[in-house]
């Protein structure tokens, strides 16, 4: 019988689910469409209930989501992946890279990467067989949350794929600031048709992918048409049910043997196709691309030592923040605006991005005059990229952010560092930050110079004692300061003669508390006592 299940039916068969497998795994595969070779497979969960028979994740998934369930699904989901990829390395099939996908919800659970690190491990699964898929509804969290993930999971050899990209909230902004491997556009969202709005918006999105060298999946492809479409504008690989629907474990080991692999291999080489005037041309997809889709950004050439800027967007003027007008922008020389520090630093980071066809990025201050806002110094972050060469020049693509605020706000910050330190220095004083839960000591600057501190004192403070910082006629008081402080006391005082010299020191701790009233951290600090 086959039945859709209630929302409570959905949350209270979770457990029994799980406990008795009912949760299954099809496989779908992606696969080149100009070599017909496999790249790697996608895992989708099934629910069979043994009543109501096969659920659909369209129905139960939002529920998982909804009743903090889903990270428990998803788990089984990469044990049963990485089970299957064991197999397949035991027994000698020859396997391909299969992708799992992240719930957003995943992401806020704090240590979800170490237990699927953990299962990895136990299964002794190369991370290169393993794909992982996140949505950009998983920065609705936070991009820092979303960013972290993404860098631990690169950290230990994960590809990322961002999935449903095109689905509406995505937008290519998201994909510059999470750094993913893969790109899957699904065709569905896109309304298939090829040509018109939804054509433009997939053939910009190939485009753009091949800026960012990050190569692209089709998804949900399900006539050759499409496919043939999608190779035409340069994206070759497919998922989708034009070559295979979501399959049973046993048909996928059927495909992975009768159907010969290749790795994904990254986005193809633009730099031929690419012309630099079509960036003029109001109505090219490049045009669009670069005034619609990234932040703020400039194009020119280079030859000859000399730079042209061919076109810069809306964003960059705003970027800039004096009200600059393109035109004006076209018509300034761009190295007048260096001084000769940075001209060079600017012309040393395009030599890199010329050698490394990759991106680089440099800070530099330049002098930006404006009409209306007369002339500024601000600095500017520049993420520079080679998109085109000739014989005798190069098309640069350089994003740009104005950290003019920041760097001021650091400068400042140093400044007032320094006042810090002198007034230390005057004071005679020395600081340090003791946490609590890890024992950990964060001496000042002083402490450092003059005792020969690390910035982190482990173990505190036996270690101090253990040095000979505190002496040994004082460590069981001193001892009993640190039990204290656990017990919650606020704050203690007494002088101590400190190191072999046993200088006399007046010695105070300041306790600071979390919202239960727990201990944590105490901010010490040892002035010299100096006779009246
Ligand atoms: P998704 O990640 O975008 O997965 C692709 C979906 O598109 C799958 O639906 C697949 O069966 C379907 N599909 C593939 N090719 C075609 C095609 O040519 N035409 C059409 N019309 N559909 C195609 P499915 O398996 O029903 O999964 C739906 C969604 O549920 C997935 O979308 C994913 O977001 C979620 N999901 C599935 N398994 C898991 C899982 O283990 N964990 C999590 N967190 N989510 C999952
Ligand atoms: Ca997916
Ligand atoms: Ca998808």
């Amino acid at each position: 019988m086959q039945k859709r299940m209630t929302e409570s039916e959905i949350i209270s068969n979770f457990d029994s689910a799980l406990g008795n497998e009912d949760f299954f795994i099809l496989y779908q595969p992606k696969i080149n469409h100009t070599t017909g070779r496999m790249i790697g497979a996608e895992a989708l969960m099934r629910w069979k209930h043994p009543e109501y028979g096969i659920q659909f994740p369209s129905d139960f998934i939002p529920v998982f989501e909804n009743n903090d369930l889903i990270y428990r699904a998803d788990l089984f989901v990469f044990e049963k992946v990485c089970g299957f990829q064991r197999k397949c390395l035991d027994s000698g099939i020859p396997t391909v890279p299969i992708s799992v996908n992240l719930s957003r919800y995943d992401i806020y659970k704090k240590n979800y990467v170490d237990m699927i690190e953990q299962i990895r491990k136990k299964y002794d699964i190369s991370a290169r067989l393993i794909h992982i898929e996140i949505t950009e509804t998983s920065a609705i969290g936070g991009m820092e949350l979303v960013s972290g993930v993404l860098d631990v999971l690169h950290g230990y050899g994960y590809t990322v794929e961002m999935d449903d990209f095109g689905s509406g909230y995505s937008s290519l902004n998201v994909l510059k600031d999470l750094p993913v491997d893969v790109i899957k556009l699904d065709m569905r969202f896109l309304s298939g048709e090829v040509g018109g709005r939804g054509g433009t918006i997939i053939n910009a999105v190939v485009q753009m992918s091949k800026w960012l060298d990050t190569p692209v999946v089709a998804e949900g492809v399900e006539t050759m048409e499409q496919a043939d479409y999608m190779k035409s504008i340069g994206c070759n690989y497919i998922q989708g049910y034009l070559y295979s629907k979501p399959v049973t474990e046993e048909e996928f080991v059927k495909k992975l043997k009768t159907l010969e692999h290749e790795p994904m291999s990254p986005a193809m080489e633009l730099l031929d196709a690419i012309n630099a005037g079509r960036f003029w041309d109001p109505d090219s997809l490049e045009t669009l691309i670069f005034s619609n889709l990234v932040g703020g950004a400039i194009i020119f050439e280079y030859r000859n030592d000399d730079i042209e800027i061919l076109r810069v967007n809306e964003k960059y003027l705003y970027e800039t923040g004096m009200r600059l007008t393109e035109k004006e922008v076209l018509e300034i020389d761009p190295w007048k605006s260096f001084d000769e520090e940075n001209l060079q630093i600017y012309k040393d980071t395009m030599l890199r991005a010329i050698k490394s066809m990759n991106e680089e990025v440099c800070d530099t201050w330049r002098t930006v005059c404006s009409k209306t806002c007369g002339s500024e110094k601000i600095c500017v972050r520049s993420f520079m990229r080679v998109i085109g060469k000739t014989d005798s020049s190069y098309l640069f693509y350089v994003m740009i952010q104005n950290i003019t605020a920041e760097k001021k706000l650091y400068n400042e910050l140093y400044k007032s560092d320094l006042r810090f330190r002198a007034a230390f220095e005057h004071a005679n004083m020395y600081a340090w930050e003791y946490n609590v839960a890890t024992k950990e000591m964060r001496p000042c600057f002083r402490c450092m110079r003059d005792l020969g501190l690390p910035p982190l004192v482990k173990n505190y403070p036996e270690s101090a004692i253990e040095i000979g910082i505190i002496p040994q006629d004082y460590a069981d008081m001193y001892r009993d300061w640190f039990r204290q402080i656990e017990n919650g006391v606020k704050y203690l005082e007494g002088i101590i003669p400190m190191t072999v010299g046993r200088v006399p020191f007046h010695v105070r701790y300041t306790v600071e508390f979390d919202e239960n009233g727990r201990p944590l951290k105490a901010y010490g600090s040892a002035t010299l006592v100096v006779d009246k």
